[in-house]
Parts: C-alpha cells; sequence; structure tokens
C-alpha cells in the first residue's frame, strides 16, 4: 500500500523559494570578475534567477536543453545555474582550467546549445567555440560597459553564426514584459530529471559526464547540512571557495540557501591574500577547498603573522589533507577541520571524517580547540584537571583519527573488496577496492552503454583503501596511483603526510618510478618551504625522518627538488605528469 503523504517532487529550485520566503533579508556576497564586491539579499538572487529562466526560455532553452557555464564562484554565476535548472534546462558547469581541447571535445560531448560565461573567459572561448557548432549563443555574466566590442563576436568564430549576448541586459529586457515575473513558475519536473552535469577529470581515457537530478542534488544538499557533515544554519557564514565547476562546489549553493545561511562567493582570486581578506571582512564561519588552496591560506597567515578571527570550521577534501595541515587549522588557528572525501560520481560527498568520541577515548573536542589544554567538552569538570600527557594524547587520537576520510554518511553505502570482488574485513589494515551505492552516487555515465555499476549497484570509485572497526575509511591511493614494490603495496598519501611534516617542506607528492629489481619505488619530490635551500641537509633529514616513521620498504629511495608541484584543474597533484617527468629518474 502506498503511503498517503503528499507526493511533492524534490526540485531544487524549491530550495530558493524556501530562502527568499523565510531568509528574505540574509546575504549573498559576491567578489565578481569584474572587481567590486557586491551584497544583496536571497530574496533579491530568487528574483534575478526568476529573470534569468524567463530570459533564457525566450532565448529558446527548454526543458532538457544542456545550458553550459564557464564562470567562478559569483552571484551571478548562482543566479544562472537557477535560472537555467528553472526552466527544465541542464546546467552543465565546464571547468575553466581545462584545456580548450577537453573544454571541446565536452561541451561536443553534451552537445551544448547556449553557455553562460565570465568576460573573462573570452579568450578561452575563442579557442573552442570553433569546434563547437551545436553553441549558438553565448551569453556574457557581464553589465553593458563591461562587453567587448561588436568585433569580438566575430573572433569567436563560425562567421557571425555565435550571438554574443549580455546578461544584464537580457534580464532587464525580462523585468521589463508586463506580468511576466509574477506569472511566472519553475519549470515542474519528475524528482528524477536531469538537471546538471559535471564531467570528470578523464585522466584515464575521454572525459565522462555524470548527470545529476533534482533528487540527488537535494537529498545529497541535506547530507551536507548534518551535524556530522559540514554543519551549516542561519547563523553561518559559508565562503565556497571550492569552485561551482568542481563537483557542484560540493554542494555548498544548495546546502546555504536551505537553511538561510550566509554566502560568500569569491570569484576568481583563490590565494591566501584574497581568501584571508574575504573571510576577515565578512565574518567567514565556515569554509571547504582542496589542500591546495588551504596550503596557501596557511603560509599567508604565517608568513604575515595572522590567524582567524571568525573561521570555525575549514572542510578540507578532494585530495587528503596531511597532518601538518591539520595541526595548523586545529592547534595553532583553533579552527575545527571536516577532512571530506567524495568523488563528482558521489554529488560528491561520501564520507566526513568527524570522529565518533568512543573511538577518541570517550572524549569530544573542547570548545576552545586543541591549543590549549586539550580537555573534555563531555565533562568539563574533569578538563580542568586532566594531565599535560592524557592531553596530548587526547589530542594524537583526535588528530590521528581525522587524518582518516572518515564515516560514510547515511546514503553512502560502503565496502572493500578484494581483485575477485570478496569483500574484505574492516579490520583498519587490509587494504583493497572501494565500492559505493547510494541515491546520489552515479549509475551509468552520459551516453555510456554500459552500467558504471554491478548488479548489487556497487560503484568501483578506483580508490584502494581500508576499513577500520569504528568504520573510519583511509585512502591509501588512487588503483593508478599505488605504488608496487616488490609485491608490496606502498600508499604514497602516507608518506606524502608524513613529508610534509617536516619543517623544511612545503608540499611535498609520491610517485613510482620503474625499478629493475622491485617492480617500483616510491620517488619524493619536494617544493622546499621558504627559507629553506633544496640542499643535501633538507634531502637528507627528511629521509633520515621518514625512516624513523615508516617501514623500511616504504621509505622512498630519492629526494627530488621542485620549484612547484604541478597541479590538475581541479587543484590537485598531477600524478599523471610527474610521472612523465621522472618516468627516467634513476635513484643514486
Ligand atoms: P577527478 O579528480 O577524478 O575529476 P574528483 O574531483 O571527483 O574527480 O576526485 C575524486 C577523487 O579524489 C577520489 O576518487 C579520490 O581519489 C580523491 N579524493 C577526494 N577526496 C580525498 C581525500 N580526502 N583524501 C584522499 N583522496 C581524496
Amino acid at each position: 500500500m502506498r503511503g498517503l503523504m503528499q507526493e511533492t517532487p524534490l526540485n531544487v529550485c524549491q530550495i530558493l523559494d524556501y530562502a527568499a520566503k523565510w531568509h528574505p533579508e540574509q546575504l549573498v556576497i559576491s567578489k565578481n570578475v569584474e572587481g567590486p564586491v557586491i551584497s544583496y539579499s536571497y530574496a533579491e538572487l530568487h528574483k534575478r534567477a526568476r529573470l534569468c529562466s524567463i530570459a533564457l526560455a525566450q532565448l529558446g532553452v527548454k526543458r532538457g536543453t544542456f545550458v553550459a557555464t564557464l564562470a567562478w564562484n559569483t552571484s551571478r554565476h548562482m543566479e544562472a545555474w537557477y535560472g537555467i535548472i528553472g526552466c527544465g534546462a541542464i546546467c552543465h558547469t565546464l571547468n575553466p582550467r581545462l584545456s580548450a581541447k577537453d573544454l571541446t571535445y565536452i561541451a561536443n560531448d553534451a552537445q551544448d546549445e547556449l553557455i553562460m560565461a565570465d568576460a573573462t573567459m573570452l579568450p578561452l572561448l575563442e579557442k573552442v567555440l570553433p569546434g563547437v557548432p551545436s553553441i549558438c549563443t553565448v551569453v556574457l555574466l557581464t553589465d553593458r560597459i563591461h562587453m567587448p566590442s561588436p568585433s569580438v563576436s566575430s573572433a569567436l568564430g563560425r562567421e557571425g553564426a555565435v550571438k554574443l549576448l549580455c546578461y544584464e541586459e537580457l534580464l532587464g529586457a525580462a523585468s521589463a514584459i508586463p506580468g511576466a515575473l509574477s506569472a511566472f513558475r519553475w519549470a515542474q519536473v519528475d524528482e528524477y530529471d536531469a538537471c546538471g552535469m559535471c564531467y570528470t577529470s578523464g585522466t584515464t581515457g575521454n572525459p565522462k559526464g555524470v548527470m545529476y537530478s533534482h533528487r540527488a542534488n537535494y537529498l545529497h544538499a541535506m547530507l551536507l547540512l548534518q551535524a556530522d557533515s559540514l554543519p551549516l544554519s542561519a547563523a553561518s557564514c559559508c565562503l565556497a571557495v571550492v569552485p561551482m565547476f568542481h563537483a557542484n562546489s560540493w554542494g555548498l549553493v544548495f546546502a546555504a540557501p536551505m537553511v538561510g545561511a550566509r554566502l560568500v562567493l569569491p570569484g576568481p582570486h583563490l590565494d591566501g591574500a584574497s581568501i584571508y581578506n574575504l573571510m576577515e571582512t565578512y565574518g567567514v564561519t565556515m569554509s571547504a577547498g582542496v589542500p591546495t588552496v588551504w596550503l596557501a591560506l596557511l603560509s599567508y597567515c604565517e608568513e604575515h603573522g595572522l590567524t582567524f578571527s571568525t573561521l570555525r570550521i575549514a572542510c578540507i577534501g578532494g585530495a587528503a589533507a596531511p597532518m601538518s595541515m591539520l595541526e595548523a587549522f586545529e592547534v595553532k588557528h583553533g579552527v575545527e577541520v571536516r577532512h571530506l572525501w567524495g568523488m563528482t560520481e558521489l554529488t560528491p560527498l561520501g564520507t566526513v571524517g568527524n570522529p565518533k568520541p568512543a573511538s577518541i577515548g570517550g572524549r569530544t573536542r573542547p570548545a576552545a580547540g586543541l591549543g590549549a589544554s586539550s580537555g573534555d567538552a563531555a565533562s568539563s569538570a574533569s578538563a580542568s584537571s586532566a594531565s599535560a600527557s592524557a592531553s596530548s594524547s587526547f589530542r594524537s587520537a583526535y588528530l590521528g583519527a581525522k587524518l582518516k576520510q572518515g564515516r560514510p554518511h547515511v546514503l553512502c553505502d560502503m565496502r572493500i573488496v578484494d581483485d575477485t570482488g570478496r569483500e574484505l574485513p574492516h579490520d583498519g589494515k587490509t587494504v583493497g577496492h572501494l565500492q559505493v551505492r547510494g541515491p546520489a552516487v552515479v549509475a551509468r555515465y552520459f551516453k555510456a552503454e554500459k552500467s558504471a555499476v554491478d548488479a548489487e549497484n556497487w560503484f568501483p570509485t578506483g580508490d584502494v583503501a581500508s576499513i577500520d572497526p569504528w568504520g573510519y575509511m583511509s585512502i591509501t591511493d588512487r588503483s593508478k596511483d599505488v605504488i608496487k614494490s616488490g609485491g608490496e603495496w606502498i600508499s604514497s598519501i602516507e608518506i606524502e603526510n608524513l613529508a610534509m611534516g617536516f619543517p623544511g617542506v612545503l608540499e611535498a607528492a609520491v610517485v613510482a618510478i620503474p625499478d629493475d629489481r622491485w617492480g617500483e619505488r616510491p620517488l619524493l619530490v619536494l617544493v622546499p618551504r621558504p627559507g629553506f635551500e633544496p640542499d643535501a641537509e633538507l634531502r637528507e633529514g627528511v629521509l633520515k625522518y621518514l625512516s624513523e616513521r615508516l617501514a623500511k620498504f616504504a621509505v622512498p629511495d630519492d629526494v627530488v627538488f621542485v620549484p612547484q608541484i604541478p597541479h590538475n584543474a581541479t587543484g590537485k597533484v598531477s600524478k599523471l605528469t610527474l610521472r612523465d617527468m621522472f618516468r627516467q629518474h634513476k635513484a643514486p
């Protein structure tokens, strides 16, 4: 028998209706690409997103049309998202850090018909659009004074076949249509209908399209808001550092309006100084981004002797958070870290590293942070009498638990299996292939003939991991990055984490290099911290430090110094590039 409750389909545009109705005064603050910071309310964002939908419909965008965006995190980009989705179209985020060749492939694969882009993306569009005949309209997310001269549209190629339009003018025209706004309704959708698309990076073959439904995005946003995940509330101020083109900014632009949190959108500049200034100026309490961004922010704070006056929670995901970063946030700055693991294919959150008290001696993180005496929120009276050694053992248990990628949420079932698909124990030691399933996990890639999952819906993540008895998952490597030496698996992530704890090391990456005797051996690639020389002393120091902490076979045979470690389009270390760079390297 079917339940007798209302069968209202979940539609992500309802989130904005909610924010405009119940949090109309709450601010969205945006550093726009033209420079100035603008600030307006959710009520205004809601109105402009609906005007955007009206304007897109006038341009012929319909239910199921693929509309691409190529833009940084700004309020206009957010309006465009809801505007596109609101007329039943599919919002396809393109990553401006990808090459023109990859973008051309992706836009063709999706058959995007219209693109909404920052005006600063024009040089990239000039390279991409000649190869994408399906795109006939470009809407620049800017106002008339920042529009390029008419001659630019001819530079977009295809002999005038591409129309170049101004976003603010389109909104102005939509608002001038009598009664249009008051009569407007979001497209009525089935909750399983597609509303967004994002391509995976394609480091193993062509990029693959992950197509999100309203339902997956909606449920995922609610999961983000669980107290053990990325807790946001009407009292929070969230800085969405992770780009909207990187797995939907991990759902933040849906989750923040869902609870009326203040939202800060940082625009194109994600360097330490820009992020720090936004945090301090707008009272940011929570933020999320990849380790590379946090590394730059923490270095900026260190160089200038700064700390955070309002930041309470830093979410680190997309790549492993090293211990040195956990310590800097938790101990030095008193900022709680949430270590996240996820994938584009998971909408994207899978696990959060927030320790269960029972797993760390029955304690919770003291409200005052780990910096001073490490107390016990559960029994603050006993905290004051806790011995210094008990405090430091709690601190290391707590940080040790946080170093793991964390526990799955209620909609992400998880297991590890061996090469034959046999399920492996949760003993914290056995390492296997990580698989997940759930309503926000991909079932099939866009245009793929085959399912992405097995008969029981298990999706192979391509990660190699262990799961401990508490349910904490630890990633050892991506399967394609695993180092196999003399039959043993060596975790590059473990070596990187340790190396980054050595004083002279700013960034570390470990890759496999071919070895006649062992098959593969780990090579440690380092960027020295400013003030440290890339010399034999640093090299010997790091190797000694590692040999005191790692099994003998896991200690790298050699260290090479580089001025910079290459990163891919989502800000992660590009192991592919490093392997190519050092393929011929021979350890001394
Ligand atoms: P891609 O980089 O393939 O485009 P994603 O951005 O979705 O796709 O990255 C997913 C991958 O990033 C995961 O499979 C995992 O290897 C890695 N990853 C994400 N978060 C973490 C983390 N906290 N620790 C280690 N690896 C992570």
